[in-house]
């Protein structure tokens, strides 16, 4: 089976997002059931090493505006296809913005040439190797059923959305430089509300619509969550699941984790408060009794943050301490440097995006706070449980579906792997916390969920099989 996944971000190369991790983590746990991924990626400034070593395979005149080609190089076990055009995405800075932080004023066309670009791999224009089946990945990528229909290729499409807030809708005029047929521009395609949609336009075309956990998948069919997309998604239902993140187990193991300062296990749970000290020490923070929290994220209206600065007084009476490292909205970045310099040794926070730092962050901390309004899937709580470090999380998509709540009788029957609250509000997520320190403050309790937490399956391999069961009975019709 030939798979050609298409997406804007792939870790290790190229990171803003949980997209990134799955775009990473999903070609490599395919192969081993009969799989093999190509991954269409733009080849942006980071990517530059890996254009080097690339051996070019398509070779395009003029792509929106300027020359581009293809290179195929396979990089950190990732069969990559390198889309080379310097004219839009040879640029310095974020991969979505400006130095100004809007949008790059021609994403509509550099992400359309991504999208156009895997529909030509998908027609056979490599000559050698045709995929069997298209995932496209986010707006970036959603208009590959657009191109397909258009030119009339029968090639399965799986449209996958990672999350929904991100749509790409531009003004119409964009289709013609695009070229993309007048057809495209209908309500039952990518007109919305009088603009064109990149992702609407996927959701409607893809064969199927897949997102990144059950609850996600629900949520998206209901106003407050599909974000002017639930109609849409309604209508869809049928053609519509949700597969659940993996994470990488070789990169987040707390057994083998070049970025922290003592490897542990479950069964070695106790040499985890060495990498407190230093975890604590990173952030001016005194040792105390309480729980030590932390955050690692982007700093977003989605992620609830500005409610963890209304819970934070309750949560530092307590005995709580936090440490926060993450970037993003001004107004939070000021709130959480403001809360640091109120409550020295009690709050720690680090402006800014660092991968090794996140790694001693999950090793260090007792507990991870993720008050996000909506999550599709979320990763944080992922790692957290795998190192222990239990996740305090809102319930909504990913979050409620990956984390079992310490509520008494999951205690009772020894399933609990964290704390679950709802609603999504400051006082929620304050008694919460509260709950959180009163289990940290029973050791046996906590260490027990610690290594269930430790022990529960977060790898790739159920939501792999879950993949290649819906790509193959697409493929196989
Ligand atoms: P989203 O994709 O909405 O940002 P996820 O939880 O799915 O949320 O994925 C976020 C990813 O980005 C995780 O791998 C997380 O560790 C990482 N991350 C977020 N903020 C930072 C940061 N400031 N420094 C390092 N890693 C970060």
């Amino acid at each position: 089976m030939n798979l050609l996944f298409v997406a804007s971000e792939c870790a290790p190369f190229i990171k803003t997002g949980g997209l990134a991790d799955v775009i990473g983590a999903v070609p490599k746990s395919l192969p081993p059931l009969g799989a093999r991924v190509r991954v269409l990626l733009p080849a942006y400034p980071a990517l530059s090493g890996e254009v080097a070593q690339g051996t070019e395979v398509l070779s395009l005149p003029d792509l929106h505006g300027g020359p581009a080609r293809v290179l195929a190089v396979t990089a950190r076990g990732i069969d990559l296809l390198l889309l080379d055009a310097p004219h839009l995405f040879d640029r310095p800075g974020n991969i979505y913005l400006d130095g100004n932080g809007q949008d790059w004023h021609d994403n509509a066309l550099r992400f359309g040439a991504l999208s156009r670009v895997g529909a030509m791999i998908a027609r056979g224009d490599l000559g050698d190797w045709t995929p069997d089946l298209v995932n496209a990945h986010d707006w970036q990528a959603a208009l590959v059923p657009a191109y397909l229909t258009d030119w009339q290729v029968d090639v399965p499409t799986v449209m996958t959305i990672h999350n929904i807030a991100f749509q790409g809708v531009y003004a119409p005029e964009v289709m013609g430089p695009l070229g993309l047929s007048h057809s495209m521009f209908d309500v039952d395609r990518g007109e919305y509300y009088g603009g064109f949609s990149f992702l609407k336009t996927g959701l409607m075309l893809a064969d199927r619509i897949t997102t990144v956990s059950p609850t996600y998948a629900r949520e998206l069919m209901e106003p407050g969550f599909g974000m002017g997309l639930d109609g849409v998604m309604r209508a869809r239902r049928s053609d519509l699941s949700g597969i659940v993140n993996g994470i990488d187990l070789d990169v987040w193991n707390p057994d083998d984790d070049p970025s922290i300062d003592t490897p542990y296990s479950a069964r070695t749970l106790k040499r985890k408060a060495a990498n407190k000290s230093v975890l604590e020490a990173r952030f001016g923070l005194a040792p105390g009794d309480g729980p030590l929290f932390c955050v690692i994220s982007r700093l977003t209206e989605q992620k609830g943050l500005d409610l963890l600065l209304e819970a934070l007084p309750a949560m530092l009476a307590e005995g709580g301490r936090l440490a926060l490292l993450g970037s993003g909205d001004k107004g939070l970045e000021r709130g959480f440097a403001e809360a640091a310099s109120r409550y020295p040794g009690q709050v720690g926070t680090i402006i800014g995006y660092d991968e090794p730092l996140s790694h001693l962050m999950q090793a260090g901390s007792d507990a991870i706070l993720i008050p996000s309004r909506f999550e599709p899937c979320g990763l944080t709580q992922l790692y957290g449980l795998r190192y222990g470090t239990i996740p305090v999380v809102a319930r909504t998509g990913g979050l409620a579906d990956t984390v079992i709540d310490a509520n008494p009788a999951a205690l009772d029957m020894g399933v609990a792997t964290g704390v679950q609250f709802a609603p999504i509000t400051a006082p929620a997520l304050e008694q919460a916390i509260s709950r959180t320190i009163s289990l940290y403050a029973q050791p046996k309790v906590w260490a027990g969920m610690q290594r269930r937490a430790m022990r529960q399956p977060v790898g790739w391999d159920a939501s792999a099989q879950a993949y290649h069961a819906l790509f193959t009975d697409l493929i196989e019709g």
